[in-house]
């Protein structure tokens, strides 16, 4: 339900700093917002210019703090409404003080999210462009900022909005054609109808075929550690950890049973994972683990196989490298690129000629490391980024779907789009076609456009912080 009062949050973040940004949004903000701030000159609050002033307690006419204040008349804000920016020292005290007295005087504080919830509704911008905000802020890295920004320009919106309306063309003519829907479609139409459909149809799978590049630039590569225990996977993941940039993802859902860690190696943002060894023969609740271990491995996109160079291949060992290979049906269809890390080099030299032969002759790329020598551990902070590079250029991704919300829509809206071609094909009757199209289209649409699915606006904008 889109609610008409007037909303009040911090925009910036909690903690103490420079400057923290008081933000009223509503059809009181500027009211509410003449009576918190008093300018320095008399007059009103100024459209579009800061003027400089103080934060006020009008209860008690107490002056709060030195402050700046503007107003964004509606409807060219963020959200759409009147909005008013009270600008004061990042004091949380402050900030606390000059909410409470919004609230004092009838605003209410804003829950997560619903500043961009309003900008929604008030098509300021579409879902899509919302979810690029909340992108843009969580990036881990350059590449997926530079993908949301482009999101968040509308981008992919364009993209989407262009063949959603060949589909709304097409579905007005057949719809023309329902009133007489005893025959069926002339025939002359449906050569041409067939050819645009399957453009469409096309475009949408491109988006579906880009869905795992975009998401590695906005998440980063999802690289998982495997070997069998006591190879040195959490030394290697510990020692990388330590040569890269730590990227704190406070993003909500992202609690799995495997720790997680994010990097940035040479401006490529990469998940790092530890798993339980990959093995056959365990307990029960280890066999539970292993089983998950394989899925993470099955996801991944790099695969970092790590072998214990003081001691001799052992079963497990070439299991999963042959898993890994060509051929290797055991781990799964879709398989990620592999790294052999050969460490503990620092120990006397466990591999025997042939089993260095044996790893040498692999489709892999193969390097070896000392988790305990920090400099040993350099080349697979540099080999990542290279195998990152081979596994596909990242540029020309910019314009793709990067959450599963998007790629469910546009599978459904796919799959609705070939039972349209069948019919087509065989002769169908209009009715039947402009059914199957019109629920192409609304998948379509409820990717960008407010849907009245309450459900999934709160699990969208549930993501976002308070003040934004
Ligand atoms: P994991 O079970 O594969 O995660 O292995 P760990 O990272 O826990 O390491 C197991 C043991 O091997 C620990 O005692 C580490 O200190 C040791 N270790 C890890 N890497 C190296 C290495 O490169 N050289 C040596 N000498 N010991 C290592």
């Amino acid at each position: 339900m889109y609610k008409t009062d007037t909303i009040v949050a911090c925009a910036t973040p909690p903690g103490r700093g420079g400057v923290a940004i008081v933000r009223l949004s509503g059809p009181e903000a500027r009211d509410i917002g003449q009576r918190l701030f008093k300018p320095g000159q008399p007059g009103p609050l100024k459209a579009w210019g800061l003027r400089h002033g103080h934060a006020l307690d009008p209860g008690r006419q107490e002056s709060i703090d030195e402050a700046l204040a503007v107003l964004m008349p509606a409807p060219h804000s963020y959200t759409g409404e009147d909005t008013v920016e009270i600008h004061c020292h990042g004091s949380p005290l402050v900030v606390e003080r000059i909410v409470a007295a919004a609230v004092s005087i009838g605003a209410r504080v804003a829950e997560r999210g619903e500043f961009s919830r309003r900008a929604v509704f008030n098509g300021r911008m579409d879902l899509l462009q919302a979810e690029a905000v909340l992108d843009l802020i969580n990036a881990p890295v350059e590449a997926g900022a530079r993908q949301a920004w482009g999101q968040l320009q509308g981008a992919l919106s364009q993209r989407l909005g262009l063949i959603r309306g060949s589909l709304v063309a097409e579905l007005a003519e057949v719809e023309a054609n329902v009133d007489f829907s005893d025959e069926e479609l002339p025939e002359e139409n449906s050569s041409l109808r067939l050819e645009r459909l399957e453009t469409a149809t096309t475009d949408l799978q491109a988006l579906l075929d880009g869905f795992a590049a975009s998401r590695r630039s906005r998440e980063g590569l999802r690289t998982v550690f495997c070997g069998r225990p006591n190879v040195g996977k959490s030394s290697l993941i510990n020692a990388l950890l330590g040569q890269g940039r730590m990227i704190v993802s406070d993003e909500p859902g992202t609690t799995r049973d495997a720790v997680e860690e994010t990097v940035d190696l040479g401006g490529q943002a990469f998940v790092l994972t530890d798993t339980a060894g990959v093995r056959e023969t365990l307990s029960k609740a280890e066999g539970l683990a292993v089983a998950a271990a394989r899925q993470r491995v099955l996801e991944a996109d790099i695969a970092v196989v790590v072998v214990d160079g003081s001691l001799p291949l052992d079963g497990q060992d070439r299991q999963l490298l042959a898993a890994l290979g060509p051929g290797g049906g055991s781990i799964g269809a879709a398989k990620p690129a592999v790294l052999v890390v050969v460490n503990k080099i620092d120990l006397p030299d466990g591999l025997s000629g042939d089993e260095h032969n044996y790893l040498n002759l692999l489709d892999f790329s193969l390097i070896s490391t000392s988790a305990l020598d920090a400099g040993g551990c350099h080349n697979l902070a540099q080999a990542l980024p290279l195998l990152a590079r081979e596994r596909g250029p990242e540029e020309g991704q910019q314009i793709g779907i990067s959450r599963l919300r998007h790629r469910e829509a546009i599978a459904r809206a796919c799959d609705r789009l070939r039972a349209t071609i069948s019919l087509v094909t065989h002769g169908g009757g209009a009715e039947l076609v402009a059914i199957e199209l019109r629920a192409s289209v609304d998948e379509l649409a409820s990717i960008t456009e407010p849907l009245d699915n309450e459900e999934v606006l709160d699990r969208i904008f549930g993501e976002f912080c308070i003040g934004k």
